[in-house]
């Protein structure tokens, strides 16, 4: 039993020292479609960001990863997360954390979310909800 098991691993290991070309494949596939994808990101947040504040936004000043990119305007941060677009706020009770708002989809949705909306931490809603109430 236990000789059969080494004869396994010394094949799994003597196959594993061919080169992969599949894996090779595959991994250079995802990497480049990654690029692309992170490319599109940073083109498409730069976009809705110069539509709704006139600010141009260089693609180096953008990080994206696959899947999400975030971007710095005049001390605000946005965020582009599945095509939607996200104003990332502290919150106004506790002043720390990163709160993000609904989605913004027209400069409506950007006025409301400077100006009308308080970013909250989920915790920090039960006490600043307490101190409206003394108003
Ligand atoms: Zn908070």
């Amino acid at each position: 039993m236990q000789r059969q098991l080494n004869g396994t691993a010394e094949r799994a290991t003597l196959e594993g020292g061919h080169p992969l070309g599949w894996q090779a494949a595959a991994i250079g596939e995802y990497q480049q479609s990654l690029s692309v994808r992170i490319a599109d990101l940073r083109a498409q947040l730069a976009a809705r960001i110069l539509a709704l504040t006139g600010r141009q936004i260089s693609s180096e000043e953008i990080y994206a990863d696959g899947s999400l990119a975030v971007a710095g305007v005049d001390d605000l941060t946005f965020r582009l997360h599945n095509h939607s677009l996200i104003l990332v706020r502290t919150c106004t009770y506790c002043s720390t954390g990163q709160v993000e708002s609904s989605k913004i989809s027209s400069l409506s949705d950007l006025g409301y979310a400077l100006s009308a909306w308080s970013p909250l931490h989920e915790d920090c809603e039960d006490y600043s909800a307490e101190d409206l109430a003394d108003f």
